[in-house]
């Protein structure tokens, strides 16, 4: 794991205010999603999902599986991205993405919610202020994924979907199977999720 990465567990705290320099949104196509996000982020925008393709996300595959992340517009910067006054702004920021919501603490392991990395790369790290790490949305952020996943998985390895159209399937089993805005399950499909 990147040596900027420092391991951080339930109990421990964090020094950290967002200074909205915008280094996190510039740094490159790197904003993967789930299906969750992109629900959210169309509700937002209010469009169906489907208009977001080739637009705001794109999917890149790997073997078998397509990870949808945030289009770049350019020098490395999120689609998503302002600059208002001078100021970087997410001009989708109360439908951000889980990553984002939950940066400059990074994903351990989707099987552990007590556990999480710090970017120490990031300016806001450096600050006095000191907080509690983001448990509960980092609970959130890993029954999305793992929703998300399991549904796709079983799309391409238990049906043989090619990746694309497991993609959009799995998108689409999701809205019509979850309330992805208040992130309360609606069926037991998905028990396992
Ligand atoms: S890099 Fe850190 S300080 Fe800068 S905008 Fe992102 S979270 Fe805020
Ligand atoms: S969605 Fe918003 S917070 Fe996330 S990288 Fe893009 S501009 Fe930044």
């Amino acid at each position: 794991m990147n040596s900027h990465y420092r391991k951080l567990t339930v109990g421990d705290t964090a020094n950290f205010e967002c200074l909205r320099c915008g280094r996190c949104c510039s740094s490159g196509p790197n904003v993967g999603l789930t299906a969750f996000d992109i629900l959210r982020i169309a509700e937002h925008l209010g469009v169906e999902w489907q208009k977001l393709r080739g637009r705001h996300i794109i999917a890149v595959i790997a073997d078998t599986i397509a990870i949808p992340i945030l289009m770049d517009k350019g020098g490395g910067r999120c689609v998503f991205l302002e600059v208002l006054n001078g100021t970087p702004h997410c001009s989708i920021y109360p439908a951000r993405p889980m990553k984002c919501k939950i940066y400059p603490f990074i994903l351990y392991s989707s099987g552990n919610k007590d556990t999480l990395y710090l970017d120490e790369c990031c300016p806001g790290v450096k600050v006095e202020k000191t907080i509690e790490p983001p448990w509960k949305i980092l609970e959130k952020y890993i029954f999305e994924l793992r929703v998300h996943y399991s549904t796709l998985y079983k799309l391409v390895f238990d049906y043989g979907i090619e990746p694309i159209e497991a993609l959009e399937r799995t998108i689409d089993e999701i809205a019509e199977t979850y309330d992805f805005d208040e992130r309360v399950k609606r069926s037991n499909n998905f028990s396992k999720g």
